[in-house]
């Protein structure tokens, strides 16, 4: 905290993680010979540069580029690229940290990164964007490759600015190879992905209510954010059956009682993908509830899945959807919860998961992505789909393995972290210092 004063998302999450390792730890003397809790938390380089482009107007503009390149004891560096006006230091490098874990949870072999560009892509035009995209690769080709750092998207970073990089990236060094994960089908994407963290977020959900014996089925879920993995996440709760009945964008909520099915989430999807318009829009289209500057948290339902960004349930929602009679939250976002929050969860015994596994199905098959680009070989949409899903099932099972309490409680945030920590730890020992 005296080191980092100014970075309080990236001090919330090592803090949480060096909560509940803590037991785990003080098993190993040997870690603390190695310093080893300093080595995890601070990253391996942050590179950071000025990217420069030029708007429809002539206009020279500039943002702030950056990549984490966090950890790769256990792989290359692997993490997603966020362009978004609040990207900082602070974000990234929380992001960065988290991605560690959740990499090693997914069992592949992937280190921890994460970048991006206080560049927002919202409002701009399809040339700009392009020119941005290409700026900002200019600058990052020489720090990235597929056996040292493979990057993918996150918020603000779709198909469309990963195929944009991935065109100068090649332009540049004149090699066709998996630099980025997440690209078009056409040009060595995987099946699955754009899918990947949804659909992981709910096989997930399916997990976890298994162990109470609770089926899926017909039960109301509250979503947040309208992007890529609020999409496929409410695309899988169709498919199994649930109702889900809200979801948002930065600008507000919409709240639909007789649920988001598969004819509105279509809509949702040309809305926020092609025409890339507000979910306002949604509640004018079909008459229903529209909340400015809200977040569904107040509303009644089964389930909570947040897959906007960080800290968007804060204590007070969390207190909401418990008197609401909530029985399991798990995050499609990035530490969406505040430390408040989970606490309230835990408290009350809800099934609650942090995004570090409940979203690691992303990743995952990013990670399959960078093996059919080894090999130039395409999976089928079974196989790959197959794979992400045996995959949630180990990261369940390992939550459960070293998360499960005295009283039979799940502590997922526990589980998650000392399984994660315990694999990059184990690495970067048998590695010496380096
Ligand atoms: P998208 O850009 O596709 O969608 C993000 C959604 O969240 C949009 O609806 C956006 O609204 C909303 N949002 C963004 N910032 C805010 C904010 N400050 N307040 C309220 N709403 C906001 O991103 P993704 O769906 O890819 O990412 C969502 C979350 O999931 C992030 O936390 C990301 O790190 C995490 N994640 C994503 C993975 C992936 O594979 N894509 C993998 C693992 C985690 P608007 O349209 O107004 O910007």
């Amino acid at each position: 905290k005296q080191r980092f004063p100014n970075e309080p998302e990236y001090i919330q999450a090592v803090s949480q993680v060096l909560e509940t390792i803590e037991d785990e730890y003080n098993r190993h003397p040997d870690f603390d010979q190695a310093n080893l809790i300093e080595r995890l938390c601070i990253p391996d380089r942050i590179i950071k540069f000025r990217v420069n482009w030029v708007d429809d107007k002539g206009n020279v503009q500039t943002n702030m580029g950056f990549r984490v390149q966090h950890n790769n004891s256990i792989g290359p560096y692997k993490g997603g690229l966020r362009f978004h006006a609040s990207v900082n230091d602070s974000i990234l490098k929380f992001l960065a940290f988290e991605q560690t874990f959740k990499n090693a949870l997914t069992t592949l072999p992937m280190g921890g990164a994460k970048g991006g560009s206080d560049f927002s892509p919202r409002g701009k035009s399809n040339a700009e964007v392009m020119r941005f995209c290409q700026a900002f690769m200019r600058e990052l080709w020489n720090y990235i490759g597929p056996d040292c750092d493979v990057p993918a998207g996150d918020i603000g970073v779709g198909g469309r600015e990963v195929g944009y990089m991935f065109g100068q990236y090649k332009k540049l060094t004149n090699q066709f190879v998996g630099i980025l994960t997440g690209k078009s089908q056409e040009f060595g994407g995987s099946l699955i992905r754009p899918e990947a963290t949804g659909y992981g977020n709910v096989y997930f959900l399916k997990n976890m209510l298994k162990t109470r014996n609770i089926d899926i089925k017909g039960k109301t879920v509250l979503v947040s954010g309208s992007g890529n993995v609020a999409q496929y996440t409410i695309e899988k709760l169709l498919e199994l059956g649930a109702k889900p009945l809200t979801c948002s964008d930065s600008d507000g909520y919409i709240y639909d009682p007789d649920g988001i099915d598969e004819e509105k989430l279509a809509y949702i999807m040309e809305l926020k993908n092609i025409e890339r318009g507000r979910i306002r829009e949604y509640a004018e289209k079909y008459n229903v509830k529209y909340v400015a500057g809200g977040r569904p948290w107040s509303e009644k339902a089964d389930i909570a899945t947040p897959c906007a960004t960080q800290n968007e349930i804060n204590g007070e929602a969390a207190a909401e959807l418990v008197k609401n009679g909530v029985i399991a939250v798990t995050e499609g976002a990035n530490m969406p919860s505040t430390p408040e929050a989970i606490k309230i969860f835990q408290d009350a015994k809800v099934l609650y998961c942090p995004g570090k596994a409940s979203n690691a199905g992303g990743v995952a098959v990013s990670g399959l992505e960078m093996s059919q680009n080894s090999g130039r070989l395409k999976w089928s949409r079974e196989e790959v789909d197959e794979r992400l899903h045996q995959i949630m099932d180990d990261i369940h099972a390992n939550c459960v393995k070293y998360g499960t309490e005295a009283d039979g409680y799940i502590n997922y945030v526990k589980g998650a972290n000392v399984a994660g920590f315990i694999k990059v730890a184990k690495a970067m020992m048998a590695q010496g210092i380096i």
